[in-house]
């Protein structure tokens, strides 16, 4: 049975973050974006952070997980799986602030790799962490086989010592936890890459420089060097078995959490553009007469319709991405198809808003050159646009790697 209505709990985690996210986040969202790197933390974030995080966010999402007979559907009426109120909520921060969104503590996308793959111990030990996600080194980007951070098991102590550098990571400078990807064995090649939760306290681990960017300006961006970094055997994710039969599965698990997510930060940002430039359009008198044949509709109408659809149906095939992870499905194709439209469809529908706008759209007066600026990290993070179509392709035709690259 296909439902297209929220359940109640969702509805309700939706309109709570909303509230949250307008009341705080877009106060704050001028002066982050003006003033990057120019404070230690976003302080503000720190109270608001256990609550933004019961409703769900960034760092939300479900261990994939077998349900129980008559679970799925009863769960969902009630209250939404935690994936579902995840990507609802992310839409709803990202409307308010994506950079910020990025900024809160617990909220990151290391968070959701951890929810999506640790054992229950681990998430006792790091669920309430602020923990970003260094896969990116200077060597490649999209490529992830090419990992050459390397994890060496010293026998004596049961520790991992990892050596290597990770760039562009998305809260490295304010996160507590680094889920780092290194290999055990560069010969073994993908299955021998596997995630571990490094915590910055240890030794051996530094952040060495901070990027200046185009937009998500209140979310730091770092890089770190790992130097004989040692860790507890525990804090490996997964499994330090290599399994070639597994191929790269078990860390690229962590993507169908965060793609969605990601796919909503687009959403949000847009929806955000979207809406202001509606307003303000119709306190100039233009408003959309969605009751019109369309011959009889003017342009700007057409291109606001347009824009509306487009969001629609990345919306869906990101709640369905979720829904599918709730109910513990394979969800690798509908995650990437989602982030693929939603950051596609972001970044179009903010540059329309700011055509349609004018002088004032570009000017720093409003927030929607902003959002123009925020939205393209969606068609670039968590694997850019040409990487999910590539995915997309495989799945649907049936290729490996080796087939199609
Ligand atoms: C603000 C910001 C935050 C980031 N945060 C993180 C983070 O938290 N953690 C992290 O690990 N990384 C992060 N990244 C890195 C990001 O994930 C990479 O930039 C991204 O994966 C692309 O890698 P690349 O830049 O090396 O591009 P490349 O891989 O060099 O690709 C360059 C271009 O070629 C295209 N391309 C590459 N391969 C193919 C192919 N086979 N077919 C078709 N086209 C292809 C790409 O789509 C892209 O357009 C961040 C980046 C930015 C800018």
């Amino acid at each position: 049975m296909i439902d297209f209505e929220l359940p109640p709990g969702a509805k309700l985690a939706r309109k709570m973050v909303h509230g949250l996210s307008e009341g705080t986040f877009r106060k704050l969202s001028r002066y982050y974006d003006s003033y990057e790197h120019e404070h230690e933390e976003v302080k503000e974030l720190k109270a608001m952070a256990p609550m933004i995080r019961g409703g769900g966010g960034l760092g939300g999402g479900a261990k994939k997980e077998k349900p129980k007979d008559g679970a799925p559907k009863a769960e969902r009426k009630g209250t939404g799986g935690a994936s579902l109120v995840a990507v609802v909520a992310a839409e709803e921060l990202a409307w308010g602030d994506a950079g910020l969104m990025l900024a809160v503590p617990g909220g990151g996308l290391g968070n959701a790799a951890i929810n999506a793959v640790a054992t229950p111990e681990q998430k006792e030990r790091f669920g309430t962490r602020f923990a970003a996600m260094a896969i990116t080194e200077p060597g490649f980007g999209s490529d992830s086989s090419a990992v050459a951070t390397t994890a060496a098991l010293d026998q004596k102590t049961n520790e991992w010592i990892l050596n290597g550098e990770k760039i562009f990571v998305t809260s490295g400078k304010q996160c507590d936890v680094v889920v780092v990807w290194a290999t055990l064995d560069k010969s073994k090649g993908r299955p021998a890459i596997k995630s571990f939760v490094v915590e910055k306290e240890r030794p051996g681990i530094k952040v060495t420089k901070l990027e200046h960017k185009l937009g998500i300006r209140a979310s730091d961006t770092a890089s770190i060097v790992l130097e004989d970094c040692r860790i507890p055997y525990d804090n490996i994710l997964g499994s330090a078995e290599i399994k070639p039969e597994e191929g790269f599965k078990g860390v690229m698990k962590t993507f169908d959490n965060t793609r969605p997510l990601v796919a909503s930060m687009a959403l949000g940002v847009s929806r955000a553009a979207l809406d202001f430039t509606i307003e303000t359009l119709e306190k100039d008198g233009i408003r959309v007469r969605y009751d019109a044949a369309p011959h009889q509709m003017t342009a700007v109408e057409k291109e606001i319709a347009e824009c509306e659809a487009n969001l629609e149906v990345a919306r869906l095939l990101t709640w369905r991405a979720a829904t599918m992870m709730d109910e513990g499905l394979r969800n690798s194709l509908e995650a990437s198809m989602a982030k693929a439209k939603a950051g596609r469809a972001a970044t179009l529908v903010t540059q329309k808003c700011v055509e349609l706008l004018g002088p004032l759209g570009y000017s720093t007066r409003w927030l929607v050159e902003k959002w123009m600026r925020d939205c393209k990290i969606n068609d670039i993070f968590e694997g850019t646009n040409q990487i999910q179509m590539l995915i997309i392709a495989r799945n649907i035709l049936g290729f490996g790697r080796e087939q199609l690259k």
